[in-house]
């Protein structure tokens, strides 16, 4: 009887239910909370921030932090930094970029340098560059090439010397895919911009370029997390509430709305039946919720969609520093993991002064052989590249932290297209269910997206018509007039 009575007081107490507390929930979160609904967030983590949390390890020598892979923030939405300022205000900084990439034994700078190209990669090869770079083009005019995949995509952009030099390679890593079986899209999202002309103008004039070349972006003094910690004090302070450790067990729906949701947490199940909700949650998971259970061919798209998972090594060090870089790519495949972040280089206050760290990230399959590899093993794989290329010493290693994420990239595979569109064609036929943010609509975002994605979900609610949140940029009208601060 008196569970019957809390379940009932849980009902009443929320009028939008939103699911996952990444940057994309607490967005959505945040705008409605600000507007005066009363909103209740369910995350399964221990911590909100999703893939762009911050830990935190407290040790004999100090506190050291690191982001789930570091986080720089770049965006052309101003309405973002100005919300993001109003949370941290001095604390969100802006920092310089400086990134390497290690390839067939070499360090090159990124964005490139001349001298340090032609010094690293030799005249011959440097030549052989632009001599493809050329041709491709020439033939682009005469039979241009069918544009499926990201080979395709890669090849005909910058010719296959300089494609195959660090974008196919990292990009199978990342994907453990062959090239030509990723779609095209991921392409689009992540080197449209970019060319050789332009990269050369910003080598040259060392000014302008495409986003992925940016010089300086912003960063949290206290790492990534730190916004979204700012976002859930300030739903709590509005009113919400933010239930950590709890997870959704069924949606109930009728008539195409969305009536009743079961949650469970560490108090027991809970029963909400909110106005609308937001999900955020990996879209294939979300779709196993659903009660009546959803068509055939929606459940069968779902569950042909998958995720590329991770594992990371977090390395706390008894040395002031390793880098000057903030990252290190490695595209080749001889080396285990894919790249190296240390955390003290986007801020000082991520490690003890006289200390530093470094963030080790592995792309794999959940189940495979990385996946499974312990930590022991691990360690050693890596350490066995930092010691060769001197930037460490396994005795200079304080402590290891190791940490696996699933669901970290939506695999982007020559069908999955069609695939999401089904699913999404489905859920966003719901009156009140809005599927938002990287897993919850299976789309590679980074944060200024994902936050564009819950604040427009949360403008649906408020304002009763559907935005657009696919791409980037949706939602014009709404951003450009501007952030308002503290506005109820
Ligand atoms: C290694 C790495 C580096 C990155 N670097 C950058 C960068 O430099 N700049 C940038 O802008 N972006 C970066 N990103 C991307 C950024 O992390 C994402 O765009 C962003 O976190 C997506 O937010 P989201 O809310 O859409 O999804 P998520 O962050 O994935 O949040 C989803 C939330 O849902 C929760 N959840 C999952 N299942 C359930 C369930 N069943 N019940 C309840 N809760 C659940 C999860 O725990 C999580 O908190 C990076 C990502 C990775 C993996």
């Amino acid at each position: 009887m008196i569970e019957f009575f809390r379940l009932m007081d849980n009902s009443k107490t929320s009028d939008v239910l939103v699911l996952g507390a990444g940057p994309a929930g607490m967005a959505a979160a945040l705008e409605l909370s600000r507007r005066g609904k009363r909103v209740t967030v369910i995350e399964k983590d221990s911590q909100v921030g999703g893939l762009a949390k911050t830990y935190i390890f407290s040790e004999p020598e100090g506190v050291f932090r690191t982001d789930n892979g570091p986080h720089r923030f770049f965006s052309k939405n101003k309405y973002l930094y100005d919300m993001i300022g109003d949370l941290l205000g001095e604390k969100w900084t802006q920092v310089p970029r400086l990134t390497r990439f290690f390839v067939g034994g070499k360090f090159y700078f990124y964005p490139v340098r001349f001298k340090n190209v032609l010094g690293q990669m030799g005249f011959i090869k440097a030549f052989r560059v632009l001599f493809d770079y050329v041709i491709e083009h020439i033939r682009a005019r005469i039979k241009p090439r069918k544009m499926n995949s990201f080979e395709d995509f890669a090849v005909s952009r910058f010719g296959r010397t300089l494609a195959e030099f660090n974008m196919i390679n990292y990009t199978e890593k990342i994907w453990g895919i062959p090239a030509s079986e990723i779609n095209k899209d991921w392409a689009s999202q992540r080197i449209a911009g970019l060319s050789l002309f332009s990269a050369i103008k910003k080598m040259i004039f060392k000014k302008g370029g495409p986003k992925s070349l940016v010089d300086t972006f912003y960063y949290p003094s206290l790492g990534a997390g730190l916004v979204y910690e700012g976002m859930k004090k300030k739903i709590e302070e509005n009113g919400g509430q933010v239930l950590l450790n709890a997870e959704p067990i069924s949606v109930k729906h009728e008539n195409g709305r969305a009536t009743q949701v079961e949650v469970k947490t560490q108090q027991g199940t809970k029963l909400f039946s909110p106005q609308a909700v937001i999900s955020s949650i990996p879209i294939s998971r979300e779709i196993e919720l659903f009660d009546p259970v959803v068509p055939n061919e929606v459940r069968d798209a779902a569950g042909k969609l998958r995720f590329r998972a991770q594992v990371y090594l977090f390395l706390t060090i008894d040395k002031e520093k390793v880098t000057d870089d903030n990252w290190v790519y490695f595209p080749d495949k001889e080396v285990p993991f894919g790249r190296i972040s240390e955390m003290k280089n986007f801020s000082k206050e991520m490690s003890p002064s006289d200390k530093t760290s470094l963030f080790v990230e592995f792309f794999c399959f959940e189940g495979d052989e990385i996946w499974n590899a312990n930590k022991d093993q691990l360690f050693d794989m890596t350490m066995e590249w930092l010691e060769k290329l001197k930037f460490l010493k396994k005795e200079e290693v304080l402590n290891i932290h190791y940490i696996k994420k699933p669901n970290a990239y939506p695999l982007y595979d020559l069908e999955y297209k069609e695939r999401v569109s089904t699913v999404l064609n489905w859920m966003d036929s719901f009156e009140n269910f809005f599927a938002i943010g990287r897993p919850g609509r299976f789309r590679y975002t980074n944060q200024d997206h994902s936050l564009e994605m819950g604040i427009l979900a949360a403008r649906s609610v408020l304002e009763g018509k559907r935005y657009e949140v696919d791409s980037v940029g949706s939602g014009k009208e709404y951003f450009e007039q501007g952030y308002i601060p503290n506005e109820k």
